[in-house]
């Protein structure tokens, strides 16, 4: 038997001129995703995208996971294809339907006729393979208000589909659809979730880490592109630019006063990263910041953090407890690589008193004490570029 996928992408977002380069890009990437999971033929048609097999070979399960991780995608089906005709159907209903309604107590089926040449009507074709169902599962009753599973059978100009439930794809919108964004990205829980939460919305990813050799391990930098590594099964591609904070770090502890060296870090780290978004043409830097999360989170002292930049900065955990995102953070596969215990750049030289209603005068007071300028140019001096190649 024949089985395929179909992938539905949202009407709403389709705006005029818009829709076309939507679908360019989400027929793109399925394409993209297929090549490691054999031949497929990949078309579409109806706000649907079909991923076809072209032989035995091809890895179905395999495809449906990727494609369930695409942006755009909004809801998958799985669909057996068979002749048209009532008798092909009603054999490929009864082999294949059954394995969908295991553990449900009722169903209803649901006919589309695209081509009305077919002998039955819509209605009819239902009351058929409904009848053809209940012989081949006699625990399952039908439902026509609030069915467990729908079945589909559609007959359409090449063939018969039948479907049975569909499955939640990722939603959002296709990478690259809402521009490239840069991401300030940690080992923590937090920042994953705000880099896939955006290239959710649409955006492309590129990827800064700080470091603080030999505050900070090698193994540290390693979990950092781990995650950068699962993020990108959603993201495609992900560029880690890594730069070192050593240096500003040692220089801080030297001049100023201990209250402020989070913040004054945190200055320069935006600082560097809108060098790098604006040098790799990213409109936009993310963090993973919560508000009251901690001293740096407050409302202040995000103040005084966006004060350094001229690029917008999305936050899109500002809002959210640390609870929900932990949800997300198990549910796209990041939360087990970034609870182990890694030192970070922020966690070495942390105050013990740290400001959490700093005013900006007095932090550029302290800023004031070192060449701000020269360090940032030097930091920049020891940027250098990892590629992180998505794998499906
Ligand atoms: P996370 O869980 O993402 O590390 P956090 O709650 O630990 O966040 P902070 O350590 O204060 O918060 O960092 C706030 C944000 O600053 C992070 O979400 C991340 O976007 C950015 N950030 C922190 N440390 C680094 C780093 N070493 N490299 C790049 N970005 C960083
Ligand atoms: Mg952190």
């Amino acid at each position: 038997m024949k089985e395929i996928l179909l992938c539905k992408y949202g009407e709403i977002v389709l705006k005029g001129a818009n829709r076309k380069s939507f679908e360019d890009m989400l027929g793109r990437e399925m394409k993209k995703r297929a090549s490691a999971y054999g031949n497929f033929d990949i078309y579409r048609a109806q706000s649907t995208i079909y991923v076809e097999p072209k032989d035995d070979e091809a890895d179905m399960d395999g495809m449906f996971e990727a494609a369930s991780k695409v942006f755009g995608i909004v809801a998958i089906a799985r669909a057996a294809v068979c002749e048209k005709n009532m008798e092909a159907i009603s054999r490929t209903a009864k082999e294949y339907v059954p394995q969908f309604l295991a553990g449900k107590k009722t169903f209803k089926v649901e006919s589309k006729r695209s081509d009305k040449a077919f002998a039955l009507d819509s209605m009819e074709i239902s009351r058929e393979i409904g009848g053809d169902i209940l012989e081949a599962c006699p625990h399952i009753r039908v439902d026509v208000h609030h069915p467990d599973v729908i079945v589909k059978v559609e007959i359409r100009e090449f063939g018969a589909y039948i479907s049975a439930g569909q499955f939640k794809g990722a939603g959002g919108m296709p990478v690259g659809s809402n521009g490239k964004g840069l991401l300030l990205l940690s080992g923590g829980i937090d920042s994953p979730v705000a880099g896939w939460m955006l290239a959710k919305r649409g955006v492309r990813l590129d990827a800064i880490h700080f470091e603080s050799f030999p505050y900070t391990s090698e193994r540290a930098r390693e979990k950092v592109l781990e995650l950068a590594q699962i993020v990108s099964e959603y993201a495609g591609d992900i560029f880690v630019h890594v730069v070192s904070l050593t240096h500003i770090q040692e220089e801080l502890v030297k001049a100023c006063e201990e209250d402020y060296f989070t913040l004054l870090l945190r200055r320069y780290m935006m600082t560097i990263a809108e060098k790098v978004a604006r040098e790799k043409g990213c409109a936009a830097l993310i963090t993973g910041e919560s508000l009251g999360q901690v001293a740096s989170q407050t409302m202040q002292a995000l103040g005084v953090t966006d004060a350094a930049v001229n690029l917008p900065v999305f936050r899109p955990c500002i809002g959210m407890d640390k609870e929900e995102i932990v949800t997300i953070a198990r549910k796209i596969g990041t939360f087990e690589t970034s609870i182990q215990p890694y030192e970070d750049c922020c966690t070495v030289f942390t105050p013990r008193h740290p400001r959490t209603k700093p005013e900006l005068e007095k932090v550029l007071v302290q800023e004031n004490k070192l060449d701000f300028n020269a360090l940032v140019e030097e930091a920049m001096g020891t940027l250098y570029t990892v590629h992180i190649k998505a794998e499906y």
